[in-house]
């Protein structure tokens, strides 16, 4: 079993964001090799993400939130996080959020949230927006420095940005350059990583930032150092990008990554919790256990 969680944990990301045809097959597997799968008590609150959703993805995104908004209970992350609300447990409670801030948040995702009045937080990148005014070539050399992605993506706008929060979107932060915090090495890095960017969101908004997602997300690029940061910055609470129940109140939150072409059984799968065994919750449950949120 260690083997096979082990293989799993490295191909999971290839397989989840990189190779949909695989994904069915991986399922399957999972299933008949963890044919007992054991919920957590209170086991009722799960966190998504998105990147980009693209206009091609558009009808199959609105599909997919349609389902999500049928069998789960939407909120925003403050519904849950900021309040002290008893969740009932005979409900599954889930809340959306987007990394990165590219355009297509805007133009394609949030018409369609609007529409069918569903809540989310969306985590930017205020570099990512000052390249965007820049040099396309200069633009081109940041976004492959700094995104794990092969197709440019454009950013949305400060205008558009103000938009959605207007519209009750919360706006959360997803670090100034988008680097990965468990590289940084001094303590001046990561203040500007995750303090200074907070104040520049707040500037442009006119409006207090409580969440902060950490770039990239997984248990290598977050540092128990750079969690006491986040605290200590007036945040309420962060967000990994790994897998997990999410009971009671935390310092760092577990999220699922979900692209907008996953079909309802994938969906149902990873929010049952099918492939947590990919998170090492050990390593969470320190953080969570050592800093007081
Ligand atoms: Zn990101």
């Amino acid at each position: 079993m260690i083997e096979i969680n082990k293989i799993g944990s490295e191909i999971s990301y290839a397989l989840y964001h990189k190779i949909p045809s695989l994904v069915y097959p991986y399922l399957f597997i999972n299933k008949i090799v963890r044919s007992k799968i054991e919920l957590p008590m209170d086991a009722n609150y799960r966190i998504i993400y998105y990147h980009s959703v693209s206009n091609k993805n558009k009808e199959l995104f609105e599909n997919q939130i349609r389902y999500l908004n049928k069998n789960y209970t939407i909120v925003e992350l403050d519904e849950i996080i900021s309040s002290s609300k008893e969740l009932n447990s005979d409900k599954k409670y889930l809340s959306i959020t987007f990394d990165d801030g590219f355009l297509d948040n805007y133009t394609v995702a949030f018409p369609i949230l609007k529409k069918l009045s569903i809540p989310a937080t969306f985590f930017i990148t205020p570099k990512l927006i000052e390249m965007s005014c820049r040099d396309k070539v200069d633009y081109k050399k940041y976004f492959k420095k700094h995104f794990n992605k092969i197709k440019i993506q454009k950013s949305m706008t400060w205008d558009q940005i103000r938009e959605l929060n207007l519209n009750g979107y919360d706006i959360g932060c997803h670090g100034y350059t988008h680097k990965d915090i468990g590289k940084i090495g001094n303590d001046e890095e990561m203040q500007k990583e995750i303090t200074y960017t907070k104040s520049i969101i707040e500037n442009e908004l006119n409006k207090k930032v409580k969440y902060f997602a950490f770039p990239y997300g997984k248990k290598a690029n977050i540092s128990e150092e750079a969690v006491i940061e986040v605290i200590k910055s007036g945040y309420k609470a962060c967000f990994s990008a790994d897998r997990g129940w999410n009971i009671g109140k935390k310092c760092i939150y577990y999220r699922d990554g979900i692209e907008p072409w996953f079909k309802p059984y994938i969906l149902k799968s990873i929010l049952n919790g099918e492939i947590d065994h990919l998170t090492n919750i050990h390593y969470y449950n320190s953080i969570n256990e050592n800093i007081n949120c």
